[in-house]
């Protein structure tokens, strides 16, 4: 379901916090098209920390693994990456309609190693949006519909106490990808 107590602005408010934070950037450079490696300087370990405090803010947990390798571990070895190490038609194909105009940059035969660098501040809140969206209609604690959130950035049940119930980010990925191909046969 879409949930409706946590907006896109606090979302994105909540990463530039992450990112000012991790990497001592300033606020006012992070804009949702902001490349985190290629204008801001992240690395690698940058992003499991700027994740890691997504996660505790929010009480979500952000994928560990990027698309690309969902797709190898459910279609098979070179389904996503050629033997030489680029990305191929269906890999493309595919994140086209997973990122959109979020990633114009996105073409065939594209190096895997110049992915990372397509990240943005958007595609990330993006990310933590879609794990949101994954909250059940019912609190699986109590079977009550009262989700509610003080500060607009944490949910917990009004009826019961329990904290929103999230699906993890690699499992949002694996339904998405699962639902593609039923649709769409890519693969
Ligand atoms: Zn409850």
């Amino acid at each position: 379901m879409s949930q409706n107590l946590i907006t896109e602005e606090k979302v994105f408010q909540e990463l530039k916090k992450a990112i000012v934070e991790t990497l001592r950037a300033d606020d006012n450079s992070i804009r949702p098209e902001t490349s985190l490696i290629n204008d801001i300087g992240a690395e690698s370990l940058d992003f499991l920390d700027i994740n890691y405090r997504l996660e505790q803010a929010f009480g979500i947990k952000m994928a560990r693994h990027f698309v690309l390798e969902h797709i190898e571990d459910m279609f098979g070895e070179g389904a996503a990456i050629d033997e030489n190490g680029l990305l191929t038609e269906k890999a493309i194909e595919l994140l086209k309609i997973r990122f959109g105009d979020n990633l114009p940059d996105l073409k065939p035969g594209m190096d895997m190693d110049e992915v990372p660098a397509l990240v943005t501040a958007q595609s990330i809140a993006q990310g933590v949006m879609d794990i949101l969206d994954s909250l059940p209609e019912k609190c699986p604690a109590c079977g009550n519909s009262a989700w509610q959130s003080d500060d607009g950035v944490k949910v917990k049940c009004g009826s019961c106490g329990e904290n929103a119930a999230y699906t993890n980010g690699d499992d949002l990925i694996k339904e998405w990808l699962t639902k593609v191909q039923e649709e769409k046969n890519i693969f």
